[in-house]
């Protein structure tokens, strides 16, 4: 029976590293048939705050890893505290001189070997090590005891982390040998470095989940994302589901050398999922930022005007942060300009085209994309000049911005009367512009 755990310490948030650890052993275990047993370390009383441990569950959710099994270590005091008496008395652990009441693992002298499934057989020498600590003073078990005790009695069957573990590992084999109990197979998976190349740290971007979850990014990209960081499903595969990854995933694939973190591709990998994804179930993602933002005040509001609206925009951006940033202008009373539209708008006087088109869009009965398009389509033709001298200036007047989603489907999804509004805001403009 395939048995894997992560076990993050609640010492701090979710991040990058942790998740990728997790993603890799809960893959292994349901690609295996196995279970994936999720393991708090909260050995540590003064560092481990309930804040961490909500908000590290709460990423996990919205990974969508679910575990089969949850302990605490904190309610596991007794085990430890046991085994180590049981080391006391067979005379392979001593009670520390200073009277603290620590208790000591003597260290053998002997090179230790495993057969790590990702790095091949690693040797230790113990003879380096010094006599490891395995109940503090303060009764509490250390990282490498408690790990040991818990991956053996929860039969933990592989033990896969991050290789900067790998120093831990001949300590806990000589625990596991003191104890007498069976060894686990070992995976140290490599690091993730920062695009720059250093270790991935609060200097080099954002490391924990939650702040790629605020900044917009899709749970589902992010495990896409994650999955890719020291893996690869073969054939240049960039996209794939969490549910393919089961069937495709294997421990021996893992690479051997560190992955690096690449913003740029996880954007692309977050368009590509947002694109993809149901416009219905989008807009319940986006509609907390649209609230946040102001554009909506209560329950109030037209969902299917909404959605189409998702539609117009979910092509073209890299995170949902982006589809409320550049949408205020669907929402707001009046147009305000972004400096380059504002230019853009006096560049030329176009008072007599934005009459005609006013009038024209004023003038119709049906207000829709195609509608929309044949008046204008029929006004340059009219006055014989080329569509993007109107072009630019419109999408400037009607969204006071220079870039966006086709200006036709968003003139339709404005309406006539904000888009004739803003049209006659925009000849008063032109017009003092020439007054001054
Ligand atoms: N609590 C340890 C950590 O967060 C677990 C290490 C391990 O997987 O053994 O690094």
């Amino acid at each position: 029976m395939i048995r894997t755990r992560f076990a993050p310490s609640p010492t701090g948030n979710l991040h990058i590293g942790g998740a990728r650890t997790c993603l890799f052993n809960w893959l292994f275990a349901r690609a295996n048939n196995g279970k994936f047993i999720l393991r708090i370390e909260d050995t540590d009383k003064a560092r481990s705050k309930q804040e961490y441990l909500d908000e590290i569950l709460n990423s996990l959710k919205w990974l969508g890893f679910d575990w089969d099994e949850l302990y605490f270590q904190s309610k596991r005091f007794a085990l430890y505290s046991d085994l180590a008496d049981k080391l006391l008395k067979q005379g392979k652990a001593y009670e520390a001189e200073d009277g603290s009441g620590a208790i000591i693992l003597k260290m053998p002298q002997k090179i230790v070997e495993i057969d790590d499934l990702i790095h091949g057989k690693i040797q230790f020498d113990t003879a380096t090590i010094k006599d490891q600590v395995l109940i503090k003073s303060d009764k509490t078990p250390t990282y490498n005891f408690a790990c040991v005790v818990d991956d053996a009695d929860l039969k933990i069957s592989h033990v896969i982390r991050g290789d900067d573990h790998i120093s831990n590992t001949p300590k806990q084999i000589v625990i596991y040998e003191a104890l007498g109990f069976a060894l686990p197979a070992f995976a140290h998976i490599p690091m993730i470095l920062s695009g720059q190349g250093g270790r991935l740290s609060k200097r080099t971007g954002a490391t924990a989940i939650s702040e790629y979850r605020n900044m917009g990014f899709l749970a589902e990209a992010t495990v896409n994302y994650l999955s890719l960081l020291g893996w690869s499903p073969g054939d240049n595969q960039e996209i794939i589901s969490k549910e393919e990854s089961v069937k495709k995933f294997s421990i021996k694939d893992v690479n051997h050398t560190a992955a690096a973190f690449n913003l740029d591709k996880f954007q692309w990998i977050n368009n590509y999922y947002l694109k993809n994804m149901d416009s219905e179930k989008l807009l319940d993602i986006v509609l907390p930022l649209f609230k946040q933002k102001g554009y909506i005040k209560d329950d109030n509001f037209d969902r299917n005007w909404l959605i189409d609206l998702i539609k117009l925009f979910k092509e073209r951006v890299n995170t949902v942060c982006e589809i409320a940033d550049w949408s205020g202008f669907f929402f707001a009373e009046d147009v305000t300009f972004s400096p380059e539209a504002e230019t853009k708008l006096r560049e030329k006087d176009l008072t007599q085209e934005f009459i005609i088109l006013r009038d024209k869009f004023a003038s119709l009965d049906k207000f829709d994309h195609s509608s929309v398009e044949n008046v204008f389509r029929q006004i340059i033709e009219k006055l014989n000049i080329k569509s993007k001298v109107l072009i630019h200036p419109l999408r400037a007047a009607v969204t006071g911005l220079l870039i966006g989603p086709g200006i036709f489907e968003v003139i339709a999804l404005l309406g006539k009367d904000k888009v004739c509004k803003r049209l006659d805001q925009a000849i008063k403009l032109l017009s003092t512009a020439k007054g001054e």
